[in-house]
């Protein structure tokens, strides 16, 4: 990495110029619907309520992190047709710098979000012009050595197509951090140009081998994952909050206790803060209260974006959250 800024603390805001976040990934229309159960195939149901809202994992976590105070940078590809207007709209209002690219062959990416009473999601995603994501578009930005760039990505977007833009990151100098998430077991063969790898307990049972189900777990599925190259690995665990593993070090926290009312941004909303923490240079003990913080505040509200709190909030939580460390583990 060249040109890192030398640490930060807490709280502390960056300038804007400084440093900036460049997350390459997908934006997608989202529709949610609030249902008591999902029909069995063949029968018929009725919501109980919906909502038309913006999502994708890029977009939310580049909103996320914009929220906190990150210089965001968002490169992603929308169909030519309104959808492709009305996340254009919404990431301009949060602060998000965009270069969303219209595609005329492809509808804009949407996903259908389920939530049930308990907070619970089943998601259903159509990529659309997610998929013609290039991410020579990344080459458009500046090579400017003199400012520290964290590149997140994500795996709604093909493979390959994030594994170039992974290597274009990783030859820039850039902190590269991969939130492995959709699932795929593909991901273990790009992780040597990934600095810090960020995934749920499913995905990390999935990556790692290791049945992820509480923190000593997590742990292990975290150096685990620190074999196939990144530097810092983060495991997710929903309300038990998260582990991270970078040096000998390894920490867990856990989020201060919330009103759940629909986890669905949880995770994006983790992943903008932790990339924030890692745009500030803060310590992982740091990184990771704030983290869990703004995870659990995201699910105190319905929808995607409209649930990523603000920096405010989040501080205040991160000062309630629990952080302990873990008993040291051999990376190998
Ligand atoms: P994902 O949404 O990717 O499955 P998680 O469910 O692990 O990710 O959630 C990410 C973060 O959000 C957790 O580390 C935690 O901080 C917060 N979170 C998620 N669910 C809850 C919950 N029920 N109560 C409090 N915090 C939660």
């Amino acid at each position: 990495m060249t040109g890192w800024p030398a640490h930060r603390a807490p709280g502390q805001q960056v300038t804007r110029g400084d440093v900036r976040l460049v997350v390459f990934g997908s934006a997608n229309l989202d529709t949610v619907l609030h249902v008591s159960n999902l029909p069995q195939w063949g029968h018929t149901a009725l919501v109980d309520s919906s909502a038309r809202v913006s999502g994708g994992k890029g977009a939310n976590q580049a909103v996320a992190a914009a929220r906190l105070g990150s210089p965001t940078w968002l490169f992603a590809r929308v169909g030519d047709d309104e959808a492709g207007s009305v996340l254009a709209r919404s990431l301009n209002d949060s602060s998000v710098r965009v270069r969303l690219t219209g595609d005329g062959s492809r509808p804009t990416g949407s996903a259908v979000v389920f939530v049930r009473k308990d907070g619970a999601n089943a998601i259903l995603v159509s990529p659309g012009a997610n998929e013609s994501a290039d991410p020579a578009d990344l080459l458009t930005l500046p090579d400017d050595v003199e400012v520290p760039t964290v590149l997140l990505l994500q795996l709604e977007l093909p493979l390959a197509t994030v594994a170039r833009a992974m290597q274009i990151g990783h030859a820039r100098g850039w902190h590269v951090v991969l939130n492995a998430a959709p699932a795929d077991p593909g991901a273990e063969t790009m992780m040597s140009a990934v600095d810090t790898v960020i995934v749920n307990e499913h995905e990390a049972t999935l990556l790692a081998g290791v049945k992820v189900l509480d923190a000593e777990t997590a742990q292990r599925a975290a150096i685990r994952l620190r074999t196939f190259g990144p530097a810092r690995a983060v495991v997710t665990l929903g309300a038990l909050g998260a582990v991270s593993s970078c040096g000998d070090q390894c920490w867990w926290a856990t989020p201060p206790p919330v009103a759940v009312i629909d986890t669905t941004a949880a995770g994006d909303a983790f992943v903008g803060a932790f990339a924030t923490a890692m745009l500030h240079a803060w310590s992982d003990r740091s990184a990771l209260a704030f983290a869990v913080a703004a995870g659990a505040l995201a699910t105190t509200a319905a929808g995607a974006q409209p649930a990523l709190p603000g920096l405010a909030a989040v501080t205040c939580a991160q000062a309630k959250a629990t952080i302990r460390e873990l008993t040291p583990r051999s990376v190998r």
